[in-house]
């Protein structure tokens, strides 16, 4: 199943020889809690945790560029900077401020994430906004082939996801 987002919210990815740029810009809204310098440590978690094992598709290597902003004037995506410019790459997080809220993606652009996030669920989340879904089962454990996955419980980026997130934007790195 694909959804596509009707505002065009989304993620890029472009090749320039041998390496594959995967961008999406992240704003974060809702109050003090989006500051800047919550939006620069989220951005380093999701960078250090989809980069680490030096990602590959085919000959390529692949990149993962976070850009996180905060806006926090802002209480409503709707009034988050950027949303009415319409551009590919957009994404909106609400800063949550309730402890024990259970951060969460809808529709692949639109965030709602606890205000102290652990490293792990900002790049879980993060892998929401390119697309990937839920690989965990509510009741308990991964799916198949999910084990200590990132889309699961665990940090581990495996092929498919890179796969998918690429080939889903019609990106081909074929043999030179
Ligand atoms: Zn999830």
């Amino acid at each position: 199943m694909s959804y596509t987002d009707p505002l065009g919210l989304d993620y890029s990815a472009t090749r320039a020889g041998n390496t594959i740029n995967v961008y999406a810009r992240v704003v974060l809204y809702g109050g003090k809690a989006a500051s800047q310098y919550r939006a620069k440590q989220w951005e380093t978690w999701a960078e250090n945790a989809w980069n680490k094992d030096n990602p590959q598709y085919k000959n390529c290597d692949v990149n993962f560029d976070f850009e996180f902003v905060g806006d926090p004037d802002s209480g409503l995506y709707i009034t988050a900077d950027g949303f009415w410019r319409f551009r590919e790459a957009d994404n909106f997080v609400k800063v949550n401020p309730s402890a024990n809220h259970r951060s969460n993606v809808t529709a692949n652009w639109l965030g709602d994430w606890e205000y102290d996030a652990t490293p792990g669920t900002v790049a879980h989340e993060a892998g929401h906004l390119l697309h990937l879904e839920d690989r965990y089962f509510e009741t308990g454990g991964s799916m198949r082939g999910h084990e200590g996955a990132m889309m699961s419980s665990g940090d581990k980026i495996i092929q498919q996801y890179i796969d998918k997130i690429i080939e889903r934007k019609g990106i081909n790195c074929s043999c030179d």
